[in-house]
């Protein structure tokens, strides 16, 4: 208990007093606890208009303190309708990152310690925390001693490390290294994020071979070797190959073991994005899609996406780290210390110099939940959109638009009103639209091959059966309704 009067607090020139600190901490936890409580109260995708937000705030800065109870005030008044609440077990859309409490916990302590990780000396637990949570990580995806991790913020930041050392290998390899020769392979289901990757390392936007996909919507391996055999021929420079375990439309799986072959016979770098289903890859009869990893050079997965970790923590996994430190080390005289030899300093392996302590969030939830834990939730989210995918299957106003491997279910509704493309295409705009109004669940879209593609993805902590239940009925009702009124 406080027994602190806010009006008579001194003018705020020094930090918080900690019985204040205690008061509002107590309130905020009370706070969260009954917001993830009630969440599915609020309806998941945000409905407020462009600017509402801004416009009911000050312009200016408060010249003087303000106390805790008006920012909440203003936190539930203002803030709180202008959340899309990625919490909610009904948020389906994109690829889900939801919270759990130990990882809400631990971003608290983060800052609370608020150390800057960017050399051993700065905070050496955040260092070996790093170290050992991303070996445990390493073990539970069953990935060989040859990886070492390293944490980032999010997976297009670990991907352009990887393509960065990537291009120091090829400077290695080709003794006429030629950087507007190089030639980097992904997929026509590749994430936008390896060519701002290429982009900003300085390469040709022709240096981007995308290859195509069969109806899975798989690399075709075959093309790859093809494609790059001739690429030698004309003179350009191959370097690096991108496979995708879980592409962002439909989750697809490019053929792992024999891109790794090609990789192998052609010494390119492979680089493997698993950033939403790597977590997945935890479970045995998951990994076995991930076969031929063992001779990849480099592996990002977010836990954030699909291990209940608060965004954001994304690790690479990378074989060869000294060709990282090549590409990016630089240590100015007042960052060197005695201890340089003996200890991994971060700092070396990337762009940013600071560090957050996000292993920690990281040790937290693996602890708290164990690896059978985690399993157990990631195989319900699997089973759950299974039998959904199963439903919308044995409905004849549906039909599913690509496998289901994990809990990404790509759909859309095929009404038999004779409508053509064009009309289809317009038709599940205008259901997707009705389904996230409804504040219930939101789901989000693609197009496969110019058919506009809903996605539903079964991956937030929260989201159980019954709220799997609750999204196909709606679904169904929806489509019954735009069925019911097409035309007028
Ligand atoms: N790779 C894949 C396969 C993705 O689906 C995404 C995002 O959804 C990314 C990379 C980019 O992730 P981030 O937002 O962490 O940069």
């Amino acid at each position: 208990t406080t027994n602190i009067n806010i009006m008579t607090l001194p003018k705020k020139n020094s930090d918080m007093p900690i019985e204040e600190f205690r008061k509002y901490g107590h309130q905020l936890i009370d706070w969260i606890s009954n917001y993830l409580n009630s969440i599915e109260n609020y309806p998941v995708l945000s409905i407020v208009k462009p600017n509402s937000i801004e416009k009911k705030l000050p312009v200016d800065p408060p010249k003087e303190h303000e106390t805790m109870d008006d920012i909440f005030n203003d936190l539930n008044n203002i803030i709180l309708p202008g959340i899309t609440h990625w919490n909610h077990p009904g948020f389906m859309a994109y690829f889900n990152s939801t919270s759990s409490g130990p990882g809400i916990l631990a971003e608290l302590l983060s800052g609370a310690f608020n150390i800057n990780g960017m050399i051993w000396k700065t905070s050496p637990a955040s260092t070996e925390l790093e170290t050992v949570t991303l070996n445990w990580l390493r073990k539970m995806l069953q990935l060989p001693e040859k990886f070492q991790g390293i944490i980032y913020d999010l997976a297009s930041i670990s991907s352009l490390h990887a393509i960065a050392a990537a291009r120091e290998q090829a400077k290695e390899i080709y003794t006429n290294f030629n950087i507007n020769k190089l030639k980097i392979y992904i997929s026509e289901q590749t994430h936008s994020s390896i060519e701002k990757a290429v982009k900003t390392l300085g390469l040709n936007s022709s240096s981007i071979v995308k290859i195509g996909v069969d109806d899975n919507f798989s690399m075709i391996p075959e093309l790859l070797d093809e494609t790059i055999k001739k690429d030698i021929l004309n003179n350009f420079q191959p370097f690096c190959v991108v496979a995708t375990f879980g592409t962002t439309s439909t989750a697809s799986i490019d053929p792992i073991s024999e891109i790794s072959k090609i990789c192998l016979k052609r010494n390119l770098w492979f680089h493997i994005d698993a950033a939403y289903a790597g977590s997945a890859a935890i479970i045995p009869e998951i990994r076995t899609y991930l076969n031929g990893v063992e001779n990849a050079d480099s592996l990002v997965l977010n836990p954030h996406k699909w291990m209940f970790i608060p965004i954001d923590l994304s690790v690479l996994f990378i074989s060869k780290p000294k060709l990282l430190k090549k590409a990016f080390s630089v240590v100015p005289e007042y960052l060197k210390t005695n201890e340089d030899k003996n200890v991994i300093n971060y700092m070396d392996y990337g762009i940013q110099l600071g560090r957050r302590f996000r292993s920690l969030k990281l040790w937290f939830v693996i602890r708290y939940f164990g690896i059978n834990g985690l399993q157990k939730i990631i195989k319900e989210h699997i089973r759950l959109a299974k039998k959904f995918a199963r439903y919308i299957d044995l409905d004849n106003n549906f039909v599913r638009l690509a496998p289901t491997y994990f809990s990404t279910v790509c759909f859309r509704a095929v009404p038999n009103l004779k409508l053509n493309d064009l009309e289809l295409n317009k038709f599940n705009e205008n259901l997707i639209e009705e389904i996230n109004n409804s504040g219930v669940i939101f789901l989000s879209h693609t197009k496969l091959n110019g058919t506009f593609t809903i996605r539903l993805v079964i991956s937030g902590i929260r989201t159980n059966e019954q709220y799997m239940e609750k999204a196909w009925n709606l679904i169904k009702t929806k489509t019954n309704y735009l069925i019911n009124n097409y035309g007028n």
